[in-house]
């Protein structure tokens, strides 16, 4: 049927936009007495399982979810504060949604999230048109907020580290889909990159138990999610809290505990890669051969002075030793370029590497000296432009690889989890295969259907892939029962 409309039938869920949450009409919605809420999310996915608590808090106080915030009474602007772009961005969309009350039709302005930890005390006086600050803690306390009479703890002048951590009795409502989630395994972080802030935002690595996850994701199965992406700062570090390794451990009891398809793992910290996690993930089913491991740099001495440890690998041995024990795991990675003090040879070397190790997906980011990090005052700092120049260059290198991979995989056939129509055309479905994570990877795009098959969203079907798209891959679905 090329070239014919393929009709899509609705499940529960609409299609979701990055910044809106989209709440699904199968949410049951309690009679409203508090008013419509909407919450807008910058940032990361962890911050997207924060958003989903404090909307399913909200809406078991009585409020009426929406997803446009032009029709809130209360509106939460959950920022990001991890780099001076998202700082910048969170406040732009603070300002613009602060319009809303001038026209008197939004009562309160709530803004929670990262760059609240970042900034904390200092938000009242610059940020006058919110009503109420919440810090990473204070998620649970999210409809106390609606009301500004309401004594909240003052976690704002607080200099306590975070240690908040939701488990599978805290309410939640899926934003994005009915048959994909986010689940948040631990929080925080211990490690002690000179780039990063997270640590001081996020507070130390807290891991839940493997029962709470395990639960929560039984609950997802129920409800009809398909596919789970666990996450967490660090992930490898899950249990160690605890003095334990648990997330092998995790890994098992999610296959064989739950119905879910697909369990993807994103953000594992490349040190705690060791030969019982990949054995676990090779030999269990729902665990996607898939490992998304934030290598930051070829260049040992780079990864010396951002204080990334590799302990016996190096970066080359570390890719060689997942490969020796799982050939075919796809390997996402990202780097930073423009680091204080590296050298044109550094480049060199991480081009080298990029174009041996066949990544599946790499994702490059400038550095950015970020206030309250040791990178900030290192020497050596590389101008901004340079930065820019080194980043764009690598971008070019991994497109090139990233094409040629995909060009290898026409003829291959893949399970693939169709998320709904093509964002460019109707005529098209797009959906993603076991190694395309949402939001960062490509997708499958979908041109032909064999037979008569009705497509819906959230169905698992069988795609043979027939072409190339840039970084997507096109197909037809070549079955329906699997
Ligand atoms: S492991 Fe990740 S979150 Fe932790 S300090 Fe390093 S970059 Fe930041």
């Amino acid at each position: 049927m090329k070239g014919s409309l393929p009709i899509l039938q609705e499940d529960a869920a609409g299609s979701c936009g990055p910044v809106q949450m989209n709440i699904s009409s199968s949410s049951e919605q309690p009679e409203a007495f508090g008013g419509n809420a909407a919450c807008i999310t910058l940032g990361c996915a962890k911050n997207q399982v924060d958003s989903e608590v404090m909307i399913g808090v909200l809406r078991n106080a009585g409020y009426a979810i929406t997803s446009n915030v032009e029709e809130a009474d209360v509106a939460i602007v959950n920022t990001c504060g991890f780099l001076q772009s998202a700082v910048e961005e969170s406040i732009d969309c603070i300002l613009d949604i602060s319009e809303l009350k001038k026209s008197g039709r939004l009562r309160t302005l709530i803004v929670s999230g990262c760059m609240v930890e970042r900034y904390k005390g200092d938000l009242k006086s610059e940020l006058p048109e919110v009503d109420t600050f919440l810090t990473t803690d204070q998620v649970l306390e999210v409809a106390n907020a609606t009301d500004a009479t309401h004594p909240l703890s003052d976690l704002l002048q607080s200099s306590q580290r975070p240690y908040f951590l939701y488990d599978e009795s805290t309410p939640r409502i899926l934003s994005s889909s009915t048959f994909t989630a986010y689940v948040k395994i631990s929080e925080g972080c211990d490690r002690p990159c000179s780039f990063c802030i997270i640590p001081q935002l996020r507070g130390a690595m807290r891991s839940r138990t493997v029962d709470s996850v395990v639960h929560e994701v039984q609950q997802l199965a129920q409800q009809g999610v398909h596919e789970v992406n666990l996450i967490g700062q660090d992930l490898t570090a899950f249990g160690a809290d605890r003095k334990t390794q648990e997330l092998s451990t995790l890994l098992s009891r999610l296959d064989t505990d739950t119905d879910i398809s697909w369990v993807r793992l994103l953000y594992a910290y490349p040190l705690g890669i060791d030969e019982q996690l990949l054995q676990t993930i090779a030999s269990h089913p729902s665990i996607c051969t898939y490992l998304d491991f934030p290598l930051q740099h070829a260049s040992l001495s780079v990864l010396r002075a951002m204080k990334r440890p590799l302990g016996k690998y190096a970066p080359k041995e570390i890719v060689s030793f997942v490969r020796s024990h799982v050939p075919q795991m796809e390997l996402r990675t990202t780097f930073i370029v423009g680091f204080p003090g590296e050298t044109e040879d550094d480049i060199t070397e991480l081009e080298q590497f990029i174009r041996d190790s066949h990544f599946t997906s790499v994702g490059i980011f400038e550095f950015s000296p970020e206030e309250g990090t040791d990178a900030a005052t290192l020497p050596n700092q590389i101008p901004p432009e340079e930065r820019t120049k080194r980043r764009d260059y690598l971008m070019k290198v991994q497109q090139e690889c990233v094409f040629a991979s995909n060009n290898r995989r026409i003829g291959e056939k893949y399970d693939v989890l169709l998320e709904g129509q093509h964002e460019e055309s109707d005529l098209l479905l797009s959906g993603r295969a076991h190694y395309q994570a949402p939001e960062v990877d490509g997708q499958i795009i979908i041109n032909d259907i064999e037979g008569d098959y009705v497509p819906v969203r959230g169905d698992m079907v069988r795609v043979e892939i027939t072409e190339t798209a840039g970084y997507d891959l096109i197909g037809k679905i070549i079955a329906t029962e699997i």
